[in-house]
């Protein structure tokens, strides 16, 4: 008989290379498995000879790799008895940890920056139902006080220092390892706390060595490029920064949790770190969507600023693989998508044929 096996989440998956028994209750929405796009027409643009490709994380559940995280983080919390969970967030983190709750039957606390979070995250959050505490500072403040406020009331953090993200998270180097049947050359992401990047690279490494349990898949790992947004760089300027701004609102975050982690994966990597102006981020999250039909939102398109000025200088050499991590989906912050767009916005003509008419043919 044919048994079609059903994708049921990155636990399930990876179950053998996660700290999960037979006995515990996954907590998932059908996370992970999310598309590895090689990039057709950018490549061109450099003139150079190079292959990107990207790992679309904006198309999981919440539209975040968050949900890697969080799968594991809310599996675990549950297993050991908590009926609430907590964390700060630019806002991905928490539209994440309010779905999977709603999903355990348990509490989300979400502590977000007052007016510093894209509208589709606030919107996500809300219909999910958490407990949403807006505090007057950013979100630097805000994890200062989620780490204090577990010593006073009955609940887990689920923030990326809690270490059940970090391994929900490696899993999307599993994957691209398992599609590309070999680590990239190169592999290039947004940094903010910098729990990602620690993330990918303890994934590359667990693939690449043998343990007792399993077989190297791998014995190749890639250069991790780590990049920040000029305005909040901590790791290009060598020490933790107090006021961190940036439209890239995911990555502003100037005391990044994840600070040892990272120096580790960029230093045993070989990789380095690099900061972009906001306008260079911009352009490069316009340059997706407009030559390769893919909407990342502000964050993200770091990854792709980074690789292409690195392709451009050389520092990428040509005849490189080059895997950028996509971390969340466009429509997450319609605001800043908008306002680029204000020159080119729709045109209004008479609901007629000849004036649809004249439009076209003007364009053509
Ligand atoms: C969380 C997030 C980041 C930053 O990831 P870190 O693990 O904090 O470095 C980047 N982009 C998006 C869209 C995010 O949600």
């Amino acid at each position: 008989m044919f048994t079609h096996k059903r994708y049921t989440g990155i636990i399930e998956h990876y179950r053998n290379r996660l700290p999960v028994s037979e006995t515990t209750r996954l907590i998932s929405l059908g996370e992970g498995n999310t598309p590895l796009i090689q990039l057709q027409n950018i490549p061109r643009l450099t003139g150079k000879e190079v292959d990107i490709y990207v790992k679309f994380e904006g198309l999981n559940p919440t539209g975040s790799f968050k949900d890697r995280g969080m799968t594991m983080a809310v599996t675990k919390a549950v297993e050991a008895g908590s009926r609430a969970i907590i964390c700060a967030s630019t806002g991905n983190t928490s539209a994440s940890a309010a779905a999977y709750a709603v999903r355990a039957g348990i509490k989300a606390f979400v502590l977000i920056p007052e007016g510093k979070i894209a509208l589709g995250k606030l919107a996500q959050t809300l219909m999910y139902g958490a407990e949403i505490i807006q505090i007057n500072g950013n979100f630097d403040k805000g994890m200062a006080l989620v780490k204090e406020i577990v010593n006073h009331a009955p609940v887990t953090i689920v923030n990326s220092i809690n270490p059940f993200r970090i391994d929900g998270q490696k899993t999307a180097a599993f994957e691209i390892v398992d599609e590309l049947g070999d680590a990239p050359d190169y592999h290039c992401l947004p940094v903010g706390n910098a729990g990602n990047i620690s993330a990918y690279w303890k994934g590359y490494k667990e693939y690449s060595t043998a343990s007792e349990t399993h077989k190297a898949v791998t014995d190749k790992r890639p250069v991790m490029c780590g990049y920040q947004a000029a305005g909040a760089a901590p790791f290009l300027a060598g020490k933790m920064i107090d006021n961190p701004e940036t439209v890239a609102t995911a990555i502003r975050i100037g005391h990044p949790q994840s600070w040892d982690l990272a120096w580790a994966a960029q230093k045993e990597s070989g990789g380095w770190f690099d900061m972009f102006s906001d306008e260079q981020i911009l352009a490069a999250q316009r340059l997706l969507s407009q030559h390769e039909g893919i909407f990342c939102e502000p964050a993200s398109a770091a990854s792709l600023a980074g690789a292409l000025h690195d392709i451009s200088t050389g520092k990428i050499p040509e005849g490189s693989k080059i895997v950028c991590t996509l971390t969340g989906n466009g429509l997450k912050d319609p605001d800043t998508a908008i306002k680029q767009c204000i020159a080119t916005h729709p045109v209004t003509v008479e609901a007629e044929l000849n004036a649809v008419k004249k439009v076209i043919l003007d364009c053509l």
